[in-house]
């Protein structure tokens, strides 16, 4: 793998920069692996990277239907964090960010990690005692979080309306939180995963499974059949359609999830903004543009909002917050399906089907968990038993009863 320093970048000013090698190769699909990971995502491609560099397992295949990165993980508004309430929760997302805070040099790839801080703001006595208790509970996980006044809220985010509908009573923020460039991510894990021998074949659509038994011996491909030995599917909002045809039935709800960008303007915003009530978050790219998200839109939600279409609230929201970006024009819109789950915790790992696995129910916050989405599932794999950090998040919890409602600590998102 041609590396990235800025001697290289120096090195290639002087040939007109002709001499890059492609990030990735484009391999064409063999007939067989040991692995095959259905879903060219952020956690397809982690996985996979991980198998080869932690496992040595590198007869791995990433297939792709469209383009890497072209799923949610190159769609989302690129919130790093956190600040889980359960242990569970905390262990695993920490984890993550832990990851991400070396992501750069381990992939010699800038992911471009800002640590600029994830603020929630409480709009009432009763809130402002949640947001306490959600502190408490990620301090004694073992992660970092702050009780912020209305004063030093208004140090930090100094543009806020704090006389919106529902003023701005406190809040807490985790510092360490932020955002990452969601592009870089998906690309650093395909460069090194690539350099590894893992073969990442895009434009590659997966139908149908071979089956032996109850096991399962391989794809049917637009690009025809494949034996593997493990299967991994890491495909979000297609994973419901995809987990059917190999029999396995999922405690999944598909919904479309928007986020938008206003045009871009000089630095106004050092910090993610979050407010479950008004129902918004918002951050400044690095490029300027004002970032807004909000939550999932199911069906019967547009009617519910009595046909107010989710841009209306979602803008009408960050107003309430931010007047001073009221003449700012919106300049794209976009959305993603995500898979969401009963408790708002991912599904990760085995499943009745032997030799398939899989990684889904990130809902609207997984790519956080890219990282460490990517190592407990190769270790899974790896070892056909899962690893101690995403065992509690298996398939039989809804069996079991023992759920993790994270409904809260996903803030505006479900
Ligand atoms: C608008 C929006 C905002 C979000 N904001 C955040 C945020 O701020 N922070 C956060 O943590 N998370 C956020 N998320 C959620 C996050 O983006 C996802 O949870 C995460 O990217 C999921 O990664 P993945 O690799 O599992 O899925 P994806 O990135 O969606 O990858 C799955 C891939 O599978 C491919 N695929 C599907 N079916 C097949 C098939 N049959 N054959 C072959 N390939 C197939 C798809 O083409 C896709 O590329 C957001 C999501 C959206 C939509």
């Amino acid at each position: 793998m041609q590396r990235y320093s800025f001697w290289s970048l120096l090195q290639h000013s002087f040939t007109g920069n002709s001499g890059w090698q492609a990030a990735w190769r484009n391999a064409p699909l063999r007939s067989s692996y040991d692995v095959v990971i259905v879903g060219g995502g952020g956690h397809g491609l982690a996985t996979a990277y991980y198998l080869a560099r932690k496992h040595g397992i590198r007869s791995v295949a990433v297939l792709e239907k469209g383009w890497i990165g072209g799923g949610n993980s190159g769609r989302n508004t690129q919130v790093t964090r956190s600040n889980y309430f359960y242990p569970e929760s905390s262990a695993f997302f920490d984890h993550s960010l832990k990851l991400y805070e070396g992501l750069g040099r381990e992939l010699n790839f800038n992911v471009m990690l800002s640590q600029r801080g994830h603020m929630v703001l409480a709009h009432s006595a009763h809130e402002l005692d949640m947001c306490r208790r959600w502190m408490n509970s990620i301090v004694m996980n073992g992660v970092d979080a702050i009780m912020l006044t209305p004063e030093e809220i208004r140090r930090r985010v100094p543009i806020l309306n704090f006389r919106a509908r529902y003023p701005v009573v406190g809040g807490f923020i985790q510092p360490r939180a932020g955002i990452s460039r969601h592009d870089a991510v998906v690309w650093g894990y395909a460069r090194s995963a690539s350099a590894l021998g893992v073969d990442i074949v895009q434009g590659c659509e997966v139908n149908g499974f071979l089956r032996s038994g109850d096991r399962v011996t391989g794809l049917e491909t637009s690009r025809g059949r494949v034996s593997a030995e493990r299967i991994v599917l890491s495909v979000a909002g297609n994973s419901t359609v995809l987990a059917n045809r190999a029999g396995l039935r999922l405690p999944l709800t598909t919904m479309a999830l928007q986020a938008m960008v206003s045009e871009p303007v000089k630095p106004v915003l050092n910090t993610l903004v979050m407010s479950a009530v008004i129902h918004v978050y918002v951050s400044q790219s690095d490029r300027g543009e004002i970032v807004l998200g909000a939550g999932a839109d199911g069906y019967h939600s547009y009617a519910q909002r009595g046909g107010v279409p989710q841009l209306r609230n979602t803008v009408a929201a960050a107003l309430e917050l931010f007047p001073c970006f009221s003449r700012l024009r919106l300049m794209r819109q976009w959305a993603g399906a995500v898979d969401i789950t009963p408790d708002t915790t991912p599904i990760m790992g085995l499943t009745p089907v032997s030799g398939l696995y899989i990684n889904c129910g990130w809902g609207t916050g997984g790519y956080k968990a890219i990282p460490a989405g990517g190592d407990t599932m190769a270790y899974t794999v790896a070892h056909n038993r899962p690893h101690h950090l995403i065992a509690p998040f298996s398939l039989e919890r809804f069996t079991s009863g023992a759920l993790i409602d994270e409904g809260a600590a996903a803030g505006v998102a479900h």
